[in-house]
Order: structure tokens, then C-alpha cells, then sequence
């Protein structure tokens, strides 16, 4: 099979992870820019700059049956491998072009675990060693191998990653019988643990962009709080960089995979909202959910959060502090910074906070200025929900968008 009918193969077969930045990109219509074909996708590097990768399988060929994945062995799709001189080259030759500044490989289960993970180390280590190749590496350690291979994956990869697809081990059990709950989080917390006294040392760093994964929403029954409480541990716990969440696609007929006719994206975007709430705004997850439930699709859950907890509202803008202004809906990171910065000079008035650029929108109805309550007179939750409904939520995310035209990922442990 000719080089570029791999590449079409096994990028097509990779784009269905989700877990770097620009994955369910598919713009159409453009003649420039459009990344996907090729298999080009971006994440952040250890020093926050924003990398272009290549993005593709080593093979698709696989011993494993997971119900979502397009790559199951049950599937009838056309096979291939990469060899590693093979990925080398390709690697070499678009980062010359300035096509890409590195790679993300994958790989669907070929034999077992180590087998795998044995080929796609060999191939990172030719391309830093025989190529000579610098950029950054992403490499998706492969579930239920051997730790010395996690090792030396992470002597090669800026970032390594294993997707956990699926938050818990009966949802697992049902979707993907060749994986359990240790296959998954052994080698993560393997790698959590080279990276962390790498970090320490001054010898040789182990992935030093660190961890991360991926976790399918919707093709089982677990709650958003499951999700986030899940994703809270690994960032406190295994200090992963990202989690990613990625809307089931139904791509296979199998009766063991739920229904539905869209993937769920409002409900994927929410949780990258949420995620983000942890991350930056010391939100716990149980501050936004209760066991068992899912986050609100009509408000994105800062706001949810505050209609919910509306006893704590108003707080005066001239006094709260910096976490009490974060809490605020409409108040981000930075306009709670401008008006710490502005408030030890002056007392700050509406007048002054829109020269500062700070948007009251939202915010008017949460927040007094100077003792002053510039929203609503009647206490009325309901009218208020209405009120913040008009406002538009998520002036970002239009599903009706051609630029969110989205391909989610349906596969994992690839
Ligand atoms: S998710 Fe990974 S292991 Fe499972 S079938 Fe797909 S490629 Fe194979």
C-alpha cells in the first residue's frame, strides 16, 4: 500500500481521539487552513506554546472489541501499519514543510499491549535518535502494558497520555471486555510518578508536558458528577494536565451502546466549562453537582452554580475578594484582577468598570457598586432565569456553526 493511502487511513482512524486541542475540528468549505485530512492536530507544549502535530495511528489493526470504536476487530474497515521508518519520514518531511512541529501517535491494539507499545517506541526512538528530530511528542501509552515500557515512552514523549474512555469499571467491563480498571490507571500512575521526580531531578526529564486523557460522554449512563468528580482526583491526585471529554458518536450498530441520534455536544461543552471552573476558579465538583446529576444545558455552570447559591448574592464589588469576585457570573480571571489592581486607587463605580472593559451584563445581577443594586428590585428567581437566558450564553458556541461541524471521539485506548 502506497505511503499516502496509510496516512488518509490511519490519520482518518486517529482523528477520533479527542484528547489534544484542536481534535473535531472539521471546517469545510476553506481552501486553507483545513487540518484534518492530513491529520494535523495541536496541544500545548511544556513551555504553554501552542504545537501543530501530526496526528495518526501506527496501525488500526486490532485485537481488541471495543463497542464505540470504529477500529474494533468486528469491524469490517480496510487494515494498515506504519512502520517505524515510515512515521520517521512522514514526521521529518512535514515538519520540514512546516506543516507540523511534532507528533501525536496512537496505535489500535496489534497482538497485545507490549507488543504495541514496543512498536511505537521504536519508532519515537529513531526519530529522536536517528532523525534527530527535537519537536514535541505525544505518545498515547497503550492500556495493560508492561511499566518498563511506560518508562521508556516517557524517556522519548514530551507528553504521554492513557485514555480512560469510560468512568468506571462496569461501564468498561460492558463497553470494552478487554480492558479493566488496572490496565487503565496502573501505568497512569506509574507515569504520574516518573514525571513528578523527573520534575525534581536534575537528570533526565520523563514527559515533561506532562499527562493527560480522554473520556467519552454519553455512551453510558454516568452522571456529569461522576465525570467531574473523576476528573477532579486525576488533576489533584495524578496531576494530569488535561482531561479531555469527547461526545459519544454512535458509529457502530451494537446494542450495548445507547441511542442517540446526536452526540451530545452542549453536555460536552458544559464539562469543558465545568473542567475549567475546577481548574482556575477552585470550584469543587460537588460544589456544582449533586451524586448522580448532570450539569444544566441552559446555563453554563458558574451561573447555575450562582442561581443555585443566590443567598450569597449580592457581594459589593469594592470589598469581595479575589476568589469571591471569581464566583461572580460574567466576572473572569481577568476582570477580577483589573479590579483588585483599579480598587486600591479609587472606588469604583458601573461607569468606571466598563472603561476598565469589565462586561456587567451578567454580572449587574449578582453584584452591588458602591452599596448601589443595579439589577433586579422583585428577588424573582424565575424572572431572573429568564432574564440570564436572554442573555446570550455561549456567544462562542453556535451548534448551528459550519466552524462547529464536530467529530467526536468514539475511540479510545487506540
Ligand atoms: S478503542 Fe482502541 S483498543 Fe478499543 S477497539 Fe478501538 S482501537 Fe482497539
Amino acid at each position: 500500500m502506497e505511503l499516502l493511502e496509510k496516512l488518509e487511513i490511519l490519520a482518518n482512524s486517529a482523528k477520533y481521539d479527542a484528547s489534544c486541542a484542536s481534535s473535531g475540528s472539521d471546517r469545510q468549505g476553506g481552501a486553507i487552513g483545513s487540518a484534518h485530512i492530513s491529520g494535523i492536530c495541536h496541544s500545548w507544549a511544556a513551555d504553554g506554546r501552542c504545537v501543530s502535530l501530526l496526528k495518526i495511528l501506527l496501525t488500526n489493526i486490532c485485537e481488541y472489541d471495543c463497542a464505540y470504536c470504529i477500529n474494533r476487530k468486528s469491524n469490517n474497515i480496510k487494515r494498515t501499519a506504519f512502520s517505524a521508518d515510515e512515521i520517521c519520514r512522514l514526521t521529518a518531511e512535514f515538519y520540514k514543510r512546516n506543516y507540523i512541529e511534532g507528533l501525536f501517535l496512537s496505535s489500535a491494539v496489534i497482538k497485545n499491549p507490549d507488543f504495541t507499545m514496543e512498536l511505537m517506541i521504536k519508532a519515537v526512538k529513531k526519530l529522536r535518535k536517528e532523525y534527530g528530530f527535537a519537536g514535541y511528542i505525544h505518545f498515547k501509552v497503550i492500556p495493560g502494558c508492561d511499566l518498563k515500557l511506560v518508562r521508556e515512552a516517557s524517556i522519548w514523549a514530551d507528553r504521554v497520555s492513557v485514555n480512560i474512555e469510560l468512568p468506571d469499571h462496569k461501564s468498561l467491563e460492558k463497553l470494552c471486555p478487554q480492558k479493566n480498571k488496572e490496565s487503565v490507571f496502573k501505568p497512569m500512575k506509574y507515569a504520574a510518578d516518573l514525571i513528578l521526580e523527573s520534575a525534581q531531578s536534575k537528570k533526565l526529564k520523563m514527559a515533561p508536558a506532562g499527562q493527560s486523557t480522554q473520556l467519552i460522554v454519553g455512551a453510558d449512563e454516568n452522571s456529569d458528577f461522576k465525570i467531574l468528580n473523576l476528573s477532579q482526583w486525576l488533576y489533584n491526585r495524578i496531576y494530569l494536565k488535561r482531561v479531555y471529554y469527547s461526545g459519544f458518536v454512535r458509529l457502530n450498530d451494537d446494542s450495548r451502546l445507547p441511542a442517540l441520534k446526536e452526540p451530545p455536544l452542549i453536555r460536552e461543552h458544559r464539562l469543558y466549562q465545568a473542567d475549567w471552573l475546577m481548574r482556575f476558579y477552585n470550584f469543587k465538583a460537588d460544589e456544582l453537582l449533586k451524586d448522580g446529576e448532570n450539569l444544566n444545558l441552559f446555563f453554563d455552570p458558574k451561573t447555575a452554580w450562582a442561581l443555585k447559591n443566590l443567598d450569597l448574592f449580592p457581594v459589593e464589588i469594592n470589598k469581595a475578594d479575589y476568589e469571591t469576585l471569581l464566583r461572580v457570573p460574567g466576572i473572569g480571571i481577568i476582570s477580577a484582577k483589573k479590579i483588585i489592581k483599579a480598587r486600591k486607587f479609587t472606588s469604583l463605580t458601573a461607569q468606571g468598570l466598563k472603561n476598565m472593559g469589565v462586561s456587567l451584563k451578567k454580572a449587574v445581577y449578582f453584584i452591588t457598586i458602591s452599596g448601589k443594586y443595579y439589577g433586579l428590585r422583585t428577588g424573582n428567581k424565575e424572572r431572573l432565569e429568564n432574564l440570564l437566558l436572554e442573555y446570550k450564553q455561549d456567544e462562542l458556541f453556535d451548534l448551528k456553526s459550519p466552524a462547529r461541524t464536530y467529530i467526536s471521539a468514539n475511540t479510545g485506548n487506540l
